[in-house]
């Protein structure tokens, strides 16, 4: 214990250490520091400019949930494009089942939580320019640390304290240790906690191309036997385009010409928005669904994929990650004591994340399944949304974000700011 006392001497204590800069590592570390909270955020690679090729070109559905933390943490300002959803269309392709949903006409539930006037389900972002909001931000805050490029390789929990270990052999101690270092999570594997895992056997193609006759503010999510296509709205009738496939299909899609990935694009899709064209480079996600029952113990928390990673369906993933974010920080501003705060993070968010994680893997499963009277049933429950208000209400609320209980920093217009630091 000598060699470790006298290592802590040494080494700045922090309050928190979160391994991993990407998306919800980021938000987490940021929403820590709005507290007061003094942060060491740990990650591999160091930050690229969005123009950069290895950039992460996905489009992705904020909603409206993470829209209101993301600004409340300062995140999101005009300076971030983004486009409003204010219709999503959902079908399945050859076979019953649509269903449109509108913003304006669930105004009622909706409330202020978006833009009176012009209420929305969500906004489009790309994830590059999203991280480096993020990155903007978390350079400006002076209770941030960023330690990069720097990989955590190990930690230990002490009673009051946990210290984790860098690959070059410096040591942090923090009153607490997040992982939010990704689907292969270290943290996750050091823990050793029950995971269970899903490999969907898909694989999904992202791009964004050109629509003749764009339909702004219209996000299409639709069915097919062999995995979902979403087209998402972008700036100037431009989509993002997740095209989900069996591994093997999307190889052969990312070798078509962007002629042939475009003409596949159109009879997948069909004549709705008019011609495609000038395609963007593709890039590929194997998917996978991850789960971990108790993403606790002690001190250290896993946030984000490293606790739960779903299928893109529904676009629920950074979400979820972001619902948790929310929960995590109500939690630790509410206790002085990270362990207690830690436990009643894991206690508050099990349900939204068992829920989440049944939805998207619902979806993903039924629609693409083997059996066509399975995928008649999906059809099916698309249909009775169509009819029946009250489930398109709880469509609408789960498609917001808007999940019980319901984290403070999720809410449009709340009163943050320095709390208790849980140590
Ligand atoms: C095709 C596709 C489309 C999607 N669309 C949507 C959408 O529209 N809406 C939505 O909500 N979700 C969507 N998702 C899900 C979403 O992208 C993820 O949930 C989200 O990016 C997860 O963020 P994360 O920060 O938890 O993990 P990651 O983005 O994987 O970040 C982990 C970070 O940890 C770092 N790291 C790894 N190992 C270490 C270590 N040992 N020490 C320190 N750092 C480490 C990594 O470098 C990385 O920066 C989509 C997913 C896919 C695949």
């Amino acid at each position: 214990m000598d060699g470790v006392s006298a290592s802590r001497a040494e080494q700045r204590p922090y309050d928190a250490l979160v391994s991993g800069a990407g998306l919800v590592g980021s938000a987490v570390a940021l929403g820590l520091a709005r507290m007061g909270q003094r942060v060491a955020l740990i990650e591999p690679h160091a930050p690229a400019p969005v123009s950069a090729p290895e950039h992460d070109r996905r489009t992705l559905v904020l909603n409206a949930a993470s829209i209101n933390l993301l600004t409340h943490l300062g995140v999101i300002t005009d300076r971030l494009p983004r486009v409003p959803i204010e219709r999503i269309v959902i079908n399945r392709q050859g076979g019953l089942g649509h269903l449109i949903l509108d913003a304006h006409e669930h105004r009622a539930l909706i409330g202020d939580d978006t833009d009176p006037e012009r209420p929305y389900f969500g906004q489009v972002v790309v994830a590059a320019a999203l991280g480096e909001a993020l990155q903007a931000c978390i350079t400006a805050q002076p209770n941030i640390d960023c330690l990069t490029p720097a990989t955590v390789s190990g930690f230990v929990q002490h009673a009051d304290a946990v210290e984790a270990t860098l690959a070059d052999g410096t040591r942090l101690i923090g009153s607490g240790l997040i992982g939010a270092d990704g689907n292969a999570s270290l943290i996750r594997q050091l823990l050793n906690v029950a995971t269970e895992h899903h490999d969907y056997g898909q694989s999904a193609m992202v791009f964004n191309c050109q629509a003749a006759r764009p339909q702004p503010h219209t996000a299409f999510e639709r069915f097919t036997p062999q995995g979902p296509l979403a087209l998402l709205p972008q700036a100037h009738g431009r989509y993002g385009v997740v095209w989900i496939d069996h591994h093997r299909a999307i190889d052969e899609a990312m070798t078509w010409s962007d002629e042939a990935l475009l003409d596949r694009l159109q009879a997948r899709f069909g004549p709705r928005l008019g011609a495609f064209s000038k395609a963007s480079p593709r890039q590929r996600y194997p998917l996978i669904q991850q789960r971990t029952p108790q993403p606790v113990d002690g001190r250290v928390a896993l946030l984000g994929n490293a606790a739960n990673a779903v299928h893109p369906v529904s676009a629920q993933g950074l979400n979820l990650g972001l619902r948790d974010v929310a929960g995590f920080i109500d939690a630790v501003a509410a206790h002085s004591d990270w362990p207690e705060a830690l436990q009643t993070y894991q206690h508050q968010r099990a349900q939204d994340q068992r829920a989440t994680l049944r939805y998207t893997d619902t979806l993903a499963r039924t629609f693409a399944h083997r059996s066509g009277l399975i995928r008649g049933l999906g059809g099916l429950g698309l249909a009775l949304h169509a009819a029946w208000p009250a489930l398109q209400n709880r469509l609408v609320r789960s498609a917001m974000g808007f999940r019980e209980p319901r984290a403070e920093w999720t809410r449009p217009g709340s009163s943050l700011g320095a709390s208790k630091v849980a140590r």
